[in-house]
């Protein structure tokens, strides 16, 4: 696997292969790698001739009291994950070379980064939709992965690409899951024992909601009231929100009907926790 971290370097091999005839797949992460981000690394280089997977850690979708200092970082073990899961490239930018001195150009997905997690974390999707769309141009592959997990991110993503006729296709890959069902993230190191026992209780409730619809239930009111009960019964968390939306527009839905997420963030202790399930209805 070859290693870059300035963008001049990555760009002048990546054209070579282009002129090769190669396709390429990008994966964009911010490191402390699980199988959640190997699912994707595995999901790309079955489609494509080269994988590019980033590793960078992007100050401008942290908000200023979050963990941007702390974030989990081991680039070392990265690079041996990330190859040995077929990964043929992996891009590893410091902030400056991403954001030099006198950087000024954000994109903003407007109304989209505004909902579910974008209430509480003002300017994150603005970060994510910034660093994105940068990533795209200078690795310009044909698909680039990213998990259903941050189903709010797909959205404002698939969005950008279309406002913005990127040419390159998003694959979408299904949540990756511990064995008792908590949804994989590299934030689950910071809980507590405590915490990491009670946290699956989040998809035991996105669960129990799924089986209320199989059950006839429509109303979203009684589904939401039902999975804040069930989370807030097992654990004294900080429920930031619950919601029943459309699958692409976000927009809080009364009665369910076609495709819709139910998305959550929760707190547990210090560690906020997101996770969804999507229902065909
Ligand atoms: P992150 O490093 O948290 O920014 O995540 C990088 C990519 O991996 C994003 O597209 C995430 O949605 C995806 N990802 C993170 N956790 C999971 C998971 N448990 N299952 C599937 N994809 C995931």
């Amino acid at each position: 696997m070859r290693i870059f971290d300035k963008i001049e370097e990555l760009q002048e091999y990546l054209a070579f292969q282009q002129a090769k005839g190669k396709s390429i797949g990008l994966v964009p992460t911010m490191g402390y790698l699980h199988e959640g981000h190997l699912s994707l690394i595995e999901r790309s280089a079955a489609d494509n001739d080269v994988t590019v997977v980033s590793v960078f850690v992007n100050p401008t979708q942290f908000g200023p009291s979050e963990d941007l200092e702390t974030y989990p970082r081991d680039l070392e073990r990265d690079k041996r994950l990330a190859e040995q899961t077929g990964a043929d490239v992996m891009f590893t930018p410091s902030p400056e070379e991403m954001y030099p001195d006198g950087y000024r150009t954000y994109i903003t997905v407007e109304g989209l980064s505004g909902m579910l997690c974008g209430k509480t974390r003002p300017i994150h999707f603005r970060g994510v939709a910034t660093v994105v769309c940068k990533l795209l141009h200078i690795v310009s592959p044909d698909r680039a992965y990213f998990g259903q997990k941050d189903a709010q991110q797909l959205v404002v993503i698939r969005r950008m690409v279309r406002d913005l006729n990127l040419s390159v296709k998003i694959v979408g890959c299904p949540i990756v899951r511990e064995a008792d069902g908590l949804a994989k993230s590299s934030r689950n190191v910071y809980l507590t024992e405590g915490e990491r026992h009670r946290a699956p209780i989040l998809y035991q409730s996105l669960c129990m909601a799924q089986q209320m619809v199989e059950a006839g239930e429509r109303k979203a009111d009684t589904l939401r009231d039902a999975i804040v009960e069930k989370i807030q019964s097992a654990s004294p968390t900080r429920i930031d929100y619950v919601e029943i939306v459309g699958s692409d527009t976000l927009e809080p839905v009364t009665l369910l009907a076609g495709r819709v997420l139910i998305a959550l963030a929760v707190k547990f202790g210090n560690t906020r926790l997101i996770d969804n399930i999507e229902l065909e209805v």
